[in-house]
Parts: C-alpha cells; structure tokens; sequence
C-alpha cells in the first residue's frame, strides 16, 4: 500500500499527465479529482472512463472550495505553482506536488532526471536506449512515451525509469532525488512563467538538491552557470565537455569521445560515428554516456547506440535515403534558432523547406546562414510571402514557393544532387496546415517514403 490509499486528492489540468496520474492514483486507492478551468467544449477526449474509473471531474471555474479536504494536490507541469489556488492550498498545509513528485514516490527503480533548456528529449531518449542493453528493466518517461508515473508504478528495484525533466515539473517537487542527474545546459527559456533567470536556475537546481554523497550529478563544464552548479552539488560531480579536454570526465580528443572516470579511460566511439547530426547532439551524446557510465553502460555499448540511433521523431530525424539523396524531418523547429541548429548540422549543400505559421520573430540570422548553407530553399504556408522578402534581402540563393507539402518534397526531390540532403526544418509553427508539429512530421515523412 501507498502513502496515496484512502487520500483525497485533487488533480489539476485534465491534460495527458493529469489524467495518467489521476488513474494511476485512483487504482493505488485515493478518492480522486480532476479539475480543469477549461470548459467540455474546449476539449476533443470524452472523459466517460473517468467516471467508469469512479474519478470525479470538475470542468470550468476553479474556486477554492475544491480544496476542502483535499489531502495532496497534483499540478500538471502545464500550470503555474503561482496561480491563486495553489498558493491557498500551500497556505491551507496541503501537500503540493507535480507528476515527478508522485513517480518519485511510486517508483521502485533509482531514478535519472535529466533536465536542461534544449536537448532533453533527444538525451533521455539515448539514456533509455543504451540501459536497454544492459538487460534490466528500463522505463522512459516526462515528455515522452508514456507518462512517468506509470514508468515508475511498472518499475523494479533492479531496474531504472529515465526521467526527462522540464523546470515547470521541479516546481512542485518537495522529497524528489533522484540517482543520477544531469544538467545540459541553462540558457533564458520560460521567463514569462519563472520571472527571473535566477529563479529558473534554482528550479533547476531542484533536481539535485536533494541529492545525497552516493548519488551522481552529471554537468555541462562548457556552459558556465551549469558548471558553477558544482558548488553547490551534494553528490559526485562528473563534467563533460565538446570544447575541452578534462582531467576527468567525458570529452573529445582528436575526434574521439572518450570517458575518463574512476582513473580508467576508454574511447567510446570517433565523433563523426554519431548518427544524429549537429554539434548539440555530440553534447547530448556525451551528457548521455555520463549517466549510462553510472548506470552500469559500458563504452561499446555507449558506441553501438551512437552509431545506430538515428535521433528522436522529428527533430532532425533520419527519415530515408534515396537515391544517394538523404531526407531530414526537423518538423519540430518551430522557430528560426531551432532551424539554426538543423542548417548547423550540416556542412552546405541543404535543400531546406520551411514556413508555416509565422511567430513574427526576426528572420535575419537565419537567412544569413541560409545564404551560406543552403542550395535551394522552398517555400510555404502562411510565412511565405515574408520568409521570401527576408531571404531575397539577405541573398539567399534560389528560392521557391510551392502550396503544399506535396508540392514541396516532389520538387526537392526533383532539384537535389549528391552530396545534397533534404531537411524540413520550417522555423515556424505547424497550425496553418496541420494540427501539431507531430502531424506535419509524419506527412512529410509519408510523402518522402512516396518517392522510394
Ligand atoms: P527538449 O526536449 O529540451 O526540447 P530536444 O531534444 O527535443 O530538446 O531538441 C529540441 C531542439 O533543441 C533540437 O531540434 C535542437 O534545435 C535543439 N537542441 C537539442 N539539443 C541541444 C543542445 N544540447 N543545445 C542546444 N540546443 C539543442
């Protein structure tokens, strides 16, 4: 039995996290909530199996007589710890807490949390994969895959749950310590909700707070805020570096990672053997064997997992070779910095299509990068008539407009030549066409399959 039996407990937001962990709760044996200031209308979902479930759900306005008797109040990381009702129940002494916080609970496994501005995604992705071959039980949960309370209610003593772990998630964490954790890199993200940069950072510092001298804290040394986090790091601080050689750690020499900890040092793979691209994936590679090291991951295993991962759905994502033409789907580069990174990725010779729904954000580096990297750009959708005008100032060569993401991939597919490659990275948002970065994602995908 759980802390969570015969508790009362309110969950806000009736969004994918809100509604596992409200079922996960209800089965462990509380009497269970869901609340959410969204009106039925504004939902796609029927909610019938809540009721089957014996879950109660309270659409619409949200007022404080919801928290009488409530025992624990679970905060989807899409809402702030700051609106009205969560401050008055921290007043009223109930207990605060997010989805982590509960999986943190639940889980039998040590947990790895790894959090970050940028990479996450890809990082836990490649954690998951490389303590796959170690044969014990692994489950990956935060932003991807299946909620991470389930991860953590499946889990096994001898067994791991790989957390990916947003700011908005350490907010409502009050014992959550995980075994390992690792910190990417802080950059000024998500100010509109933590206020300050400084209350971002000691967000993000939750995530080893609590940590203790037997547990692991894995740090970008590149990145100066995260590297002065050792400070403060109550468990073993292990560095990684892409710019520098450590007396310990993971770094690069010569083009080779290698990891150098416990006064062994072995190579795990040259860094032009990394299947995904970019020069942030070699970070996320390398913040990757730190925490597979300590998870039991040998170097080979590290490398065989580089060599052959081919980056997570979407985001610069090996989708096919045809035709000695390889076709990239960067779909969730949503903005011009995300569409940098892909034009990074590459040495030249891109055929990139981009556009969609225009964010109205300022178009001048990437189309100066554009002029250099890219052969022909395509475009469409709703920021086609200003990504044209942006490019054209800036010289970008060959600029095309097309209507549809048909039209799009067919005239790519016509144009490009070894040692070309075609990369959908549209540095916008996908709404105007499709319903989610996802969806668009997956037609391009179709249609390039189309072409083999
Ligand atoms: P997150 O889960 O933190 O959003 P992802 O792994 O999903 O990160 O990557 C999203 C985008 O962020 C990538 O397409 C790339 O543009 C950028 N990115 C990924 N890793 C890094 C990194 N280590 N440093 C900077 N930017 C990165």
């Amino acid at each position: 039995q759980t802390e969570f039996a015969n508790k009362q407990i309110l969950v806000l937001g009736a969004g994918i996290s809100g509604l596992s962990v409200a079922k996960i709760l209800r089965q462990l044996g509380a009497r269970v909530i869901i609340s959410d200031a969204k009106s039925i209308d504004q939902f796609d979902q029927d909610f019938s199996e809540l009721q089957a479930a014996g879950i109660a759900l309270v659409l619409g306005n949200q007022n404080e007589k919801l928290l009488d008797d409530i025992d624990y109040l679970v905060v989807s990381p899409g809402i702030s710890i700051y609106i009205p009702l969560v401050v008055t129940a921290k007043k009223r002494g109930i207990c605060v807490m997010s989805e982590v916080e509960v999986a943190y609970r639940l889980s039998e496994a040590p947990m790895i949390a790894i959090t970050g501005t940028n990479g996450k995604t890809t990082t836990t992705t490649l954690v998951g994969e490389m303590l796959k071959t170690t044969g014990h039980q692994v489950g990956v949960g935060g932003n991807i895959g299946d909620a991470l309370s389930e991860q953590a209610l499946a889990s096994r003593s001898d067994g791991f749950v790989v957390a990916e772990i947003s700011s908005f998630q350490l907010e409502g964490v009050s014992e959550f310590r995980p075994h390992i954790a690792a910190i990417l890199n802080l950059t000024p993200d998500h100010l509109d909700r933590h206020h300050t940069m400084a209350v971002y950072q000691q967000m993000k510092e939750q995530v080893f707070s609590r940590q203790e001298a037997s547990d692991y804290l894995i740090l970008n040394y590149d990145d100066m805020a995260v590297r002065d986090m050792a400070k403060r790091a109550k468990g073993k601080v292990v560095y990684f570096s892409r710019q520098q050689r450590l007396a310990a750690g993971i770094y690069i020499e010569n083009g080779t990672m290698k990891i150098n900890l416990d006064g062994n040092s072995s190579e795990i793979c040259a860094v032009n053997d990394i299947k995904i691209k970019g020069g942030h994936n070699v970070e996320n590679a390398l913040a990757a064997c730190g925490v597979a090291y300590f998870a039991g991951v040998r170097p080979e295993a590290m490398a065989e997992v580089l060599k052959t991962f081919s980056g997570v759905e979407h985001r610069i994502e090996l989708t096919a070779e045809i035709a000695g033409i390889a076709y990239y789907n960067d779909s969730k580069a949503t903005n011009p910095e995300s569409a940098i990174k892909a034009l990074e990725a590459f040495d030249g010779h891109i055929i990139l299509i981009a556009g969609g729904r225009d964010k109205n954000t300022d178009l001048t580096a990437f189309m100066k990068l554009a002029k250099e990297r890219v052969d022909h750009l395509i475009l469409l959708g709703e920021a086609l008539q200003r990504f044209a005008e942006a490019a054209t100032l800036q010289g970008v060569n060959n600029i095309h407009k097309v209507a549809t993401f048909a039209e799009a991939v067919t005239l790519a597919h016509k144009l490009a030549q070894p040692p070309q490659v075609v990369v959908l990275s549209p540095a916008c948002a996908s709404y105007d066409m499709f319903n989610n970065y996802e969806e668009r994602g997956k037609a391009f995908k179709d249609l390039v399959r189309q072409l083999g």
